[in-house]
């Protein structure tokens, strides 16, 4: 129950419209999660979440950190690349581009399909001398 574990810590944003932002473990977030699934007339004023006061029809989202990291990269003006790596605003992304570093071709031997890196081609096909082009 490791894992379990760890999952307890997990810390979650929740949201205010307004602005206002509470962390708390996902794990005490039950009381706010069963008055979200019951029918809006029907919520209280408030919940109590791990010692807070939310005021539930002011909740705008509850989000993970990493959701919230990104948020804040992207309202920095920061943007991800094709590669997942974060930049600057005017920052140009010089990142690699992984299908570029390791071209592959792709072979056949009867219905199978094999996809060799480009700089083992030579040694491959000797030893798989029955080998058919594939396209690509
Ligand atoms: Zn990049």
């Amino acid at each position: 129950m490791q894992k379990g574990k760890e999952l307890a810590v997990e810390q979650v944003a929740v949201c205010m419209m307004g602005g206002v932002v509470v962390w708390v473990e996902r794990a005490r977030l039950a009381p706010l999660d069963a008055v979200m699934k019951k029918p809006r007339g029907e919520w209280p004023q408030f919940i109590e979440v791990d010692g807070e006061m939310i005021n539930p029809s002011r909740v705008e989202g509850i989000f993970s950190a990493a959701r919230m990291e990104e948020m804040q990269r992207r309202k920095n003006g920061e943007w991800q690349c094709f590669a997942g790596e974060w930049h600057d605003r005017f920052e140009k992304c010089r990142c690699e581009d992984p299908k570029k570093r390791d071209p592959r071709k792709v072979y056949r031997i009867g219905d199978k399909l094999f996809s060799v890196p480009m700089g083992k081609v030579a040694e491959w096909l000797k030893s798989n001398p029955q080998a058919e082009e594939a396209g690509r």
